[in-house]
C-alpha cells in the first residue's frame, strides 16, 4: 500500500515573506522568558522594540536593554498597538495572549502567539542572518527542530561576509546597468563578482582588494581573472575538512589534487569541476613540483576558479612554498586555507597529550626525509630536551631516525606510536619504543601514510587498541592463540 503523496502535501499552508520593519514598532506583550527570545530575535532587525510588562524579569530587561528597545511597565492595553506592524503575544497565559491577539486582529495587525500556533497569523522562521541577506526557514510549527538543524547547516554554508559582498554589489550596480547593456553579460558579470576572487578577498578580510578586483572585473570584462586557494584536506575523513574547505570545493571550477587526498573527499567538489589528479602513486608517471605549479598558473591564467587541494594542511611538508612562489611569480592571486595536518589527527586517534605540563613543553613537525639524510636532525636535540617529535614521511627511514635518535643521547625506552591512516576508516596504530622503532621499515604490510609521534608524552596515550610495533614472533603469537 503505497502511499502517494497528495498534490496538497506539496503545498505551504504559508506564504514566505519579508515584512518591513526598519523604525517601525513591534510590540511584544510578556515579561518573561518568551518574551526575551522574541526581543532577541527582533534584535536582528531595525525594528523599534516596544514591549509591555508590567513585571519584566532580568532576562527580559537584558535582551531588552541590549536591543536598544523599551519596556512600558503596564498592563497591556489595545492601545499600545497604535501603530505597530507586527505584535507578538509572549505572556505564557492563554487568556492574555488570546486577548492581545484579538486586539491586534481588530486593528488588523498581524499578530504571533507564543507556541499557539491555532491563532497566529504568522509563523516566525529560524533566521540566518547575514544582512542584508537573510534566510528564514520554517516547518510551518511541524519540526521546530529540525528548522534549527537546517538552520545551523546553512549558518555554516554561508560565509560571514555574504552581506558585505551583497553590499559592495549594492556600490556597483548602477554603474554595471550603465556600463554592460547586454543582460546575458551582466548576469555574466555578477556571477564572477559572486564567485570569484571578489568574494576571496572580502572572506580574507581584504575589502579594499575586493573592491579592487570587482573594478577589475568591470574593466576587462573580457579576460577573467583566476584564483587558487591551496587548500588542506584535513587528514582524510570528509568531516574534517573545514567548512570553507568544503565551500571552496562547492565553487572550484578545477581541482588539483594529491593521492593521499582520499577520493570522498575529492568527491564533495562542484560535480561539474575538472578534477586533475598530480598524484604520486605507485607505478605511476608522477607529476613534478614543476609540472603542478605550470598547471595551477595555467589554469588561472585562463580564467578558472581553483582548489589546490593537499592532504593535512598545505603549509606543512606540502611544498605549498614553491606553488605559493609560482604563483606570486605570475601575478595570480591566492589564499591559503589550512587544514588538520597528520600529526593532530593521530594524536587525537590515539589520545596523545602532544604537550603535557611537566612532561612535554615543545612540539616539533619533522620529517625522516631531510636533505643531508646522513646528518643528526636539528629535532634530535629537542628531543633529548623532551619534546614531542612528530615525523612525517618516516616509516622508510626508521631505521635510520632511530639510530639517530640514539646516537643523540635519548633513551632506547622512549615511548614511540605510530599511527598508519589517521582518522580514517582503516585507521591502525601500533606502540612500542625508540628500541623497536626500526622494525618499523621492515613491515611491508603497512603501507598507508603513517606518522611517527615520539616522546615522552607518548606514554599519556591511548594505545589499548594498538599492536605492538616490533612483530611477536611466529611461535609465541601461535601459543598466545
Ligand atoms: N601536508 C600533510 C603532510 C604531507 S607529507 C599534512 O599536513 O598532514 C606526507 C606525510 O604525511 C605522509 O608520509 C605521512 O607521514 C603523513 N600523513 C599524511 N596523512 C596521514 C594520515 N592520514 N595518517 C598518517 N600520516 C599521514
Amino acid at each position: 500500500m503505497a502511499r502517494h503523496a497528495q498534490a496538497s502535501d506539496r503545498k505551504l499552508a504559508v506564504f514566505p515573506a519579508f515584512h518591513k520593519i526598519e523604525g517601525r514598532r513591534v510590540v511584544v506583550v510578556g515579561g518573561g522568558d518568551e518574551a526575551a527570545a522574541k526581543v532577541r530575535l527582533l534584535a536582528e532587525t531595525l525594528a523599534d522594540i516596544v514591549v509591555i510588562a508590567p513585571q519584566a524579569e532580568d532576562v527580559l530587561r537584558d535582551a531588552v536593554a541590549r536591543a536598544g528597545g523599551t519596556i512600558l511597565a503596564e498592563a497591556f492595553a489595545p492601545a499600545h498597538l497604535d501603530g505597530a506592524a507586527l505584535v507578538f503575544a509572549a505572556s505564557g497565559e492563554e487568556a492574555e495572549d488570546t486577548a492581545v491577539v484579538a486586539a491586534a486582529r481588530a486593528l488588523g495587525i498581524p499578530a504571533n502567539a507564543v507556541d499557539r500556533p491555532e491563532i497566529c497569523d504568522f509563523y516566525v522562521g529560524a533566521l540566518v542572518n547575514r544582512a542584508p541577506v537573510a534566510v528564514a526557514i520554517t516547518s510551518t510549527g511541524v519540526g521546530p527542530v529540525l528548522a534549527r538543524h537546517i538552520r545551523a547547516r546553512i549558518e555554516a554554508m554561508l560565509p560571514r561576509e555574504t552581506g558585505d559582498l551583497a553590499r559592495l554589489a549594492e556600490s556597483f550596480r548602477d554603474t554595471v546597468v550603465r556600463v554592460i547593456s547586454s543582460g546575458v553579460e551582466r548576469r555574466r558579470f555578477w556571477a564572477r563578482f559572486f564567485s570569484g576572487p571578489v568574494a576571496a578577498h572580502l572572506q580574507s578580510g581584504r575589502p579594499d582588494a575586493a573592491r579592487g578586483e570587482a573594478q577589475r572585473l568591470l574593466n576587462t570584462r573580457n579576460e577573467e581573472a583566476g584564483f587558487v586557494w591551496l587548500v588542506g584536506a584535513g587528514p582524510g575523513a570528509e568531516d574534517l575538512l573545514t567548512l570553507r574547505a568544503q565551500r571552496l570545493l562547492q565553487e572550484a571550477d578545477v581541482i588539483v589534487h594529491d593521492a593521499l587526498v582520499p577520493e570522498a573527499v575529492v568527491a564533495m567538489g562542484r560535480r561539474d569541476a575538472e578534477r586533475i589528479s598530480v598524484g604520486k602513486r605507485k607505478g605511476r608517471h608522477s607529476v613534478s613540483q614543476a609540472e603542478i605549479n605550470e598547471i595551477l598558473v595555467r589554469e588561472a591564467s585562463h580564467g578558472r576558479r581553483v582548489v589546490r587541494l593537499k592532504a593535512g594542511d598545505p603549509l606543512v611538508f606540502g611544498r605549498a612554498g614553491e606553488e605559493i612562489a609560482a604563483l606570486r611569480a605570475a601575478g595570480i592571486a591566492h589564499d591559503v586555507v589550512p587544514g588538520v595536518t597528520a600529526a593532530l589527527a593521530a594524536a587525537a586517534s590515539t589520545r596523545i597529550p602532544l604537550t603535557l605540563r611537566g612532561v612535554a613543553s615543545d612540539l616539533v613537525f619533522a620529517t625522516g626525509h631531510d636533505r643531508d639524510g646522513e646528518t643528526l636532525p636539528g629535532w634530535g636535540a629537542l628531543a633529548l630536551q623532551g619534546a614531542t617529535v612528530a615525523v612525517y614521511m618516516g616509516r622508510t627511514v626508521a631505521v635510520r631516525v632511530a639510530a639517530r635518535l640514539l646516537e643523540a643521547g635519548l633513551s632506547p625506552t622512549i615511548p614511540v606510536a605510530v599511527v598508519e591512516n589517521a582518522a580514517q576508516r582503516n585507521e591502525r596504530f601500533f606502540a612500542g619504543t625508540l628500541a623497536d622503532l626500526p622494525a618499523l621499515e621492515d613491515r611491508h604490510e603497512i603501507d598507508g601514510p603513517t606518522l611517527i609521534i615520539i616522546g615522552e608524552a607518548v606514554g599519556h596515550a591511548d594505545l589499548a587498541n594498538s599492536q605492538p610495533l616490533r612483530v611477536v614472533p611466529a611461535e609465541r603469537a601461535v601459543v598466545a592463540a
